[in-house]
């Protein structure tokens, strides 16, 4: 755990007591703070009593004591409406910060890097430490992704802090200059929370606050808001600048650009490697992540060849586009994760002759924007509650579909045709579009099914000359 010795003895409330709240609330005990804890939730408020923490609402008691509130990102505090408890907290002059801004004050030695983006944060986050680990670099990786960052051991000096900013965690962390500073896209999303769209791309450009030379800014330039914020940061001249792009040279940069990743950072365009050895990095989405990792592993030293081989052996992300199976040439990619038609559209984009499994509870948006990839999906296999709107929508665009009901039946049905046809390029994807919630716990619930079925395909194919009709009875729940 990191030691908060500046809190000790104390006053400090942590508001909102989900996985990082907890693990705040004990780090701060642990290190002799006084440790007020609060969550509008009774249950929450139940387990957090059950743990010995005192409970208190900090929406009536007296808080004059009090200087700081450790936030939990997730809580309005300004958009749409400030909760009340922020509220009376500013009146008072209390500060409200997040965990990753007490681990800020801790560490004052070690190098930070920082990520954010619309999209791809957990990507890039992950393949940074991964690439950091093989090249035996020291590395903590946490933030909004997985491990709560007080529970990291202590750092230190010439070690490094990889962390995944949500635009709602940089408002809330005011410490932290980022050593290499990675912003990957901007799209409108979380606008409510924001304010609207100027408000969401200034929480992303605090990625880069303060940051002077030598450090360094990896931006893409992909979108508008992103170009914006990297011609102003050009114009202000403060820090080393690195673009970088999936769509073609960008000078001075890092991007990909007819099948190569390309490397300007010195002026020299120099092809560092083929993407196609990159299996876990497939579609230009991907390539944007893989040039934003380069580019940040460079800026801390790694050397390119350890960064290109730990780029060949980067197992990917569970649930994003993620290969969980090969038979006969055909893959199986489980993107569970894709739970609207946004992210739906990078894995079209991506994959062709697509047998594509959709379906569970469909948001707003429904399909619409993935009218462009019908030319590619061979047959949809539908399921879940959105299983006849999607039938609609199937008709309407002439996709070829099957309604399959569950998740079991749809991998059996889908495998048997793929199977049988054994089209160069073949790919059965699920790619929802849909929440998971109708038939699963969550998107990772619905992965690891899929994942489970798919594992049965491989087996009984591996283990015998396989009828195909009896596929669809080898696939068992995970
Ligand atoms: P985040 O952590 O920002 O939510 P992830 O790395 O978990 O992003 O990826 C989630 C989904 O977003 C992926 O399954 C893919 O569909 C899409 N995605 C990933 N990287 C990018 C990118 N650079 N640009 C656009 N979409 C992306």
């Amino acid at each position: 755990m990191i030691d908060l010795f500046y809190m000790q003895e104390l006053p400090v409330a942590v508001m909102g007591l989900g996985k990082s709240g907890l693990a705040t609330a004990t780090a701060l005990r642990r290190s002799g703070a006084d440790v007020w804890v609060w969550d509008d939730n009774p249950a929450s408020r139940a387990a957090a009593e059950a743990e010995g923490f005192r409970v208190v609402d900090l929406a009536t008691a007296d808080l004059s004591e009090l200087t700081t509130i450790v936030w939990s990102p997730g809580i309005p505090h300004t958009h749409p409406a400030p909760h009340p408890v922020a509220t009376r907290a500013r009146a008072l002059g209390i500060e409200l910060v997040c965990d990753i801004e007490l681990l800020g004050r801790a560490e004052r030695d070690c190098a930070f890097i920082g990520i954010t983006g619309t999209n791809g944060k957990s990507t890039t986050t992950t393949l940074i430490g991964h690439i950091l680990a093989a090249a035996g670099r020291k590395a903590a990786v946490g933030g909004n992704l997985g491990t709560p960052v007080l529970t990291f051991d202590p750092i230190g000096a010439g070690n490094i802090c990889v962390l995944e900013m949500s635009s709602y965690q940089l408002e809330l962390t005011v410490s932290i200059t980022f050593d290499i500073a990675v912003l990957l896209n901007i799209t409108p999303d979380h606008l409510a929370r924001h304010g609207g769209m100027a408000g969401y791309i200034a929480a992303k450009k605090l990625i880069f606050h303060r940051q002077t030379k030598p450090r360094t800014a990896v931006i893409g330039v992909d979108d508008d808001p992103c170009r914006r914020i990297h011609d102003e940061l050009v114009a202000a001249g403060d820090q080393r600048i690195w673009p970088i792009s999936a769509r073609g040279p960008v000078a001075g940069g890092v991007y990909a650009a007819d099948g190569w990743l390309v490397d300007d950072t010195d002026g020299a365009a120099e092809r560092v490697a083929a993407l196609s050895r990159f299996p876990a990095l497939l579609g230009a989405h991907n390539w944007q992540n893989a040039a934003a990792a380069f580019a940040a592993c460079k800026a801390a030293g790694v050397p390119v060849p350890a960064i290109v081989a730990a780029m060949e052996s980067f197992p990917g992300l569970a649930h994003r586009q993620q290969l969980v199976g090969t038979v006969d040439g055909v893959r199986f990619v489980n993107d569970s994760k894709a739970t609207n038609a946004d992210a739906t559209e990078k894995a079209l984009a991506t994959f062709d002759p697509i047998y594509w499994i959709l379906g569970g509870q469909a948001k707003d948006t429904g399909l619409s924007g993935l009218e462009g990839y019908t030319g590619r999906i061979r047959h949809a296999f539908l399921i879940g509650e959105a299983q006849e709107q999607f039938a609609a929508w199937c008709d309407a665009q002439g996709v070829a579909y099957t309604r399959c009901g569950t998740l079991d039946v749809a991998t059996a049905k889908a495998a048997g045709l793929a199977l049988a046809e054994r089209l160069e390029g073949a790919c059965v994807l699920l790619s929802p579009a849909c929440a998971s919630w109708d038939q699963f716990a969550n998107f990772e619930k619905r992965g690891e099914a899929f994942a489970g079925y798919v594992a049965g395909i491989v087996s009984a194919h591996d283990g015998s000359d396989i009828d195909q009709a009896n596929i669809g009875g080898s696939g068992s729940a995970a």
